[in-house]
């Protein structure tokens, strides 16, 4: 199976960036134990995505490669740039984030998957909405949250990320890193993929909804050996 003849040209000319959040540097962001590290789950996590959204033929790049923390005002404008080059319509942002309930100082029973746009109805509600769909299918039995009182599932935010960017940009909070049980599922090889996978399908919901494959497909096709395994870059 070769995913590129499958793929619809439009979707091609989508630039996909992904935002892993965090850097080492960043204070706080980790488990009470210190075993977590938001910055570098949301590396692993982007990383992953990035790459399987290329196995699948689409234009996915990070905006951070680096370890360190990049101010919010780089980030945008990083995004920005490709807006200008594109057309905002042509580009998208995710930027991935673990929650916290606390500081750090001690465990919580937060639990959920949450996603964040701008204030409006936007093209980002649009895509948030593509992702809450996906992670009722990756994330059965989790508590989704959800804020209808604006007429969609996702909550509302002034983040720089989502009000500074051109194009359609939204934030997703995977889990609670304050939280043993969140941190369980996070942590496992099965909490991992569903993270991967509800952020492939979501953003391919939303510039791609007619494909006729989806992250599923991608799995098992490694899994038998038919392509190679991920090669993160
Ligand atoms: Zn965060």
């Amino acid at each position: 199976m070769n995913f590129n003849n499958l793929i619809h040209h439009n979707a091609l000319k989508k630039k996909i960036l992904i935002d892993n959040g965090h850097g080492c540097n960043t204070p706080g962001k980790r488990s009470p134990d210190g075993r977590f590290r938001e910055y570098a789950y949301t590396r692993y996590i982007a990383k992953a995505v990035v790459a399987d959204l290329r196995d699948l033929g689409y234009d996915a790049e990070r905006i951070v490669p680096e370890e360190y923390d990049v101010s919010l005002s780089a980030r945008c404008s990083r995004v920005n740039t490709w807006c200008a080059e594109l057309g905002r319509r042509n580009v998208l942002v995710v930027s991935i984030h673990v929650n916290a309930a606390g500081k750090g100082d001690r465990w919580y029973n937060a639990t959920g998957w949450c996603a964040y746009t701008c204030k409006g109805q936007t093209r980002s509600d649009k895509l948030a909405d593509c992702l809450y769909k996906q992670a009722a299918l990756w994330l059965p039995g989790h508590r989704l949250r959800m804020d209808y009182s604006d007429g969609d599932a996702d909550q509302e935010s002034n983040f720089t990320i989502l009000t500074n960017t051109y194009c359609a940009a939204v934030l997703t909070e995977n889990g609670f890193q304050d939280c043993e049980e969140s941190l369980r599922f996070l942590e496992s090889d099965y909490g991992k993929e569903a993270i991967i996978g509800l952020h492939v399908d979501g953003i391919l919901d939303f510039i791609d909804p007619d494909r006729p494959y989806g992250y599923k497909d991608l799995q098992r096709l490694r899994n038998e050996g038919l392509i190679p395994a991920r090669r993160t870059v």
